[in-house]
């Protein structure tokens, strides 16, 4: 048996890769590095890697990292710039005994150390989306932070070892030196072998606020089903941000148990993700969160995959 989960459409062709390694019995942590690392080499995915949305300098400022769920080994990157696969150094940082999270030059002058690609990792397209925002915040009322999502995966291989990743630009428009939920475990990502894994995706400074992935994992361990654990822990969540804050930012997250089985649970309209397993192969799906606050999905059209492309890799234009 293997599986894996990953947050948003943008993870498909990197999942599609991972079950093939999968299938050929590889590794949960070579398998995760590869689906991860197709994503961030991807230029039309604008939050994460490569073509990644800047922060309000105009910079790219990177975050990823790694948890294995056999030792719970952990590896994270923040704020880096100019690398091209954060993901490889935040695997790279889970086998060092101490100093796993390294970020700014910490984290770029280990990774040059180790002879991790560098890379400019700012677009020509990413420029054009960087300069439409500044002249929309500046004609409309718009949040500057809109723009946004983390590739998050959970892995479970065919000799049960799990492992769980993510990357990420963070919020478009952030400031220099911020840093979300996603190269942060217990936040971003929680994986523990012995149960399973969990992975989160929207706004970081909310999702930091409940350790939410730990907490899905937890649950999970008291017998909760990883659907079950995702609909607890997100309806609950969320009503309590809103009761004690009068709010509560997006929050997606998936997860997958050491059977295979998975859930999610979302308090958006449209939560995209991606799903393997042996008897699987990578399906999208949209989740979207009913009238009661329970999170339901359903398998993707091929209109809509089509859809999302054509967006996706439309020629960027100069907004006038
Ligand atoms: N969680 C990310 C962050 O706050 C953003 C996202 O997942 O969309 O940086």
């Amino acid at each position: 048996m293997y599986g894996m989960i990953a947050t948003w459409r943008m993870a498909l062709e990197g999942v599609e890769a991972a079950s093939e390694l999968l299938k050929a019995d590889a590794d949960a942590g070579d398998a995760l590095e590869k689906a991860i690392a197709c994503v961030e080499d991807c230029e039309f995915y604008k939050s994460v890697g490569y073509g990644g949305l800047p922060n309000e300098e105009m910079e790219v400022e990177l975050d990823a990292a790694f948890m294995d769920g056999n030792t719970l080994d952990i590896g994270c990157v923040g704020a880096v710039k100019d690398f091209a696969n954060p993901i490889r150094i935040a695997r790279q940082l889970s086998k060092e005994e101490v100093n796993n999270f390294l970020v700014g030059r910490g984290a770029e002058k280990y990774a040059q150390r180790h002879g991790f690609e560098r890379k400019n990792m700012l677009t020509e397209r990413a420029k054009i989306h960087y300069q439409n925002r500044v002249k929309e915040l500046s004609q409309q009322q718009l949040k500057p932070y809109t723009g946004h999502d983390t590739v998050g995966m959970v892995c479970l291989d065919a000799n049960a070892h799990m492992c769980a990743a993510t990357s990420t630009s963070g919020l478009f428009m952030k400031r220099s030196g911020r840093l979300g939920d996603s190269p942060v475990i217990g936040s971003g990502l929680y994986v523990d072998s012995q149960v399973g894994g969990a992975s989160a995706t929207g706004l970081g400074e909310d999702v930091m606020k409940g350790c939410i992935s730990y907490e899905i994992v937890r649950l999970m361990k008291e017998g909760k089903t990883p659907q079950e654990a995702c609909d607890w822990a997100v309806r609950s969540f969320d009503a309590e941000l809103r009761k004690r804050r009068g709010q509560a930012g997006d929050m997606s997250l998936i997860a997958m148990n050491n059977q295979g089985e998975w859930g999610v649970a979302t308090n958006i309209d449209t939560f995209s993700f991606v799903v393997a397993t042996a008897q699987q192969p990578a399906t999208v799906y949209l989740a979207k969160r009913d009238a009661q606050g329970k999170t339901t999905y359903e398998k993707a059209s091929k209109e809509w995959i089509e859809e999302y492309v054509q967006t996706r890799k439309a020629p960027a234009k100069l907004k006038e």
